[in-house]
């Protein structure tokens, strides 16, 4: 064992219990001496991916048998990770990358382990939503996370739209195949003026931290293919304070367009006038009319 090791090897390692284990969201140093003592000592590790975890503990010097338990299986694979665990078994969940639980599976085995009266113990470690969060700056004081938006366009909308008001910044998870498509989508949900993070390829070889208004966010992708590859997180300013108290700088023009046009049309007017938020606009637009 390494001296640096030696440090986690004097703590308490309870026996029947799972450790959910952060992993590396790239950067194979990016895990914790208490992870890799874990994943050393544990009896067997159940995995997302068992192929993956198995390569990743191969290049740790560990080696353990695994069990696959994924979003497919695993309320059924949590009924023999507890068999394991009431055996006295020591037992460890990864998912591919970075925090089990966090858009990836590991809720469901936690919900059973912890309704079969069995201790369940989080190390802490990579994750991207925290990642990018630490490097996002002062405009993200409190936050959302709001993950994966649906990949269909209506219920992407809706899912913005409900968004709109929200006062604290939201952070999103994309794939390179979308990123394109949902940074329009934001611009057109939320309105264009409000800062907009993209953190891509967080802790890798090509990482990238851009900060640009959510109307410059389509442009600066398009500028470079490359800009568009790799995994992202995306953070978006929270809604500005008027529009969280259900009033608009923009009630005068609201008010002009909705004498001639329906409530739709004026929010869509006002959005491509004011580079505001569609979806705040419509509410405030809708209110304005029954007023
Ligand atoms: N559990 C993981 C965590 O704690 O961050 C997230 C798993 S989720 C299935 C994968 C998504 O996380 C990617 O599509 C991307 O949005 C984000 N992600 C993971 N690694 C990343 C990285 N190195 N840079 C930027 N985003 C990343």
């Amino acid at each position: 064992m390494t001296p640096l090791l030696e440090l986690a090897l004097g703590q308490q390692y309870p026996a029947a219990a799972l450790y959910v284990v952060a992993t590396p969201i790239g950067n194979i140093a990016d895990i914790t001496l208490r992870a890799l003592h874990v994943l050393g000592l544990v009896d067997r590790i159940a995995a997302e991916d068992t192929r993956n975890t198995g390569q990743l503990l191969a290049r740790y010097g560990i080696t353990k048998p695994l069990l696959a338990l994924h979003q497919h299986n695993e309320r059924v694979v949590a009924a023999r990770v507890i068999e394991h665990l009431q055996a006295g078994e020591r037992m460890a969940y990864v998912s591919d990358a970075g925090t089990p639980g966090i858009s990836d599976p590991g809720a469901k085995l936690v919900d059973a382990v912890r309704a079969a009266g069995l201790a369940v113990i989080p190390l802490p470690g990579a994750s991207a939503l925290a990642t990018a969060l630490s490097a996002a700056g002062d405009w993200v004081a409190t936050f959302s996370f709001i993950g994966f938006l649906p990949p269909k366009a209506k219920q992407r909308a809706a899912a913005l739209q409900a968004l709109a008001t929200q006062p604290s910044a939201l952070v999103f998870y994309e794939a390179p195949h979308r990123i394109v498509e949902t940074v329009a989508a934001l611009a057109d949900g939320l309105g264009g003026t409000r800062r907009l993070l993209i953190a891509r390829e967080l802790t890798k070889l090509h990482e990238a931290l851009h900060v640009c208004t959510l109307a410059d966010g389509p442009a600066w992708l398009a500028a470079d293919a490359n800009r568009q590859r790799g995994e992202f997180v995306l953070v978006v300013e929270g809604a500005p304070a008027q529009e969280v108290a259900g009033e608009s700088e923009h009630d005068v023009l609201l008010g002009i367009l909705l004498k001639e046009l329906s409530v739709s049309a004026a929010a869509k007017v006002a959005a491509a006038i004011t580079g505001g938020s569609r979806n705040a606009l419509y509410a405030r637009a809708l209110a304005l009319q029954q007023d």
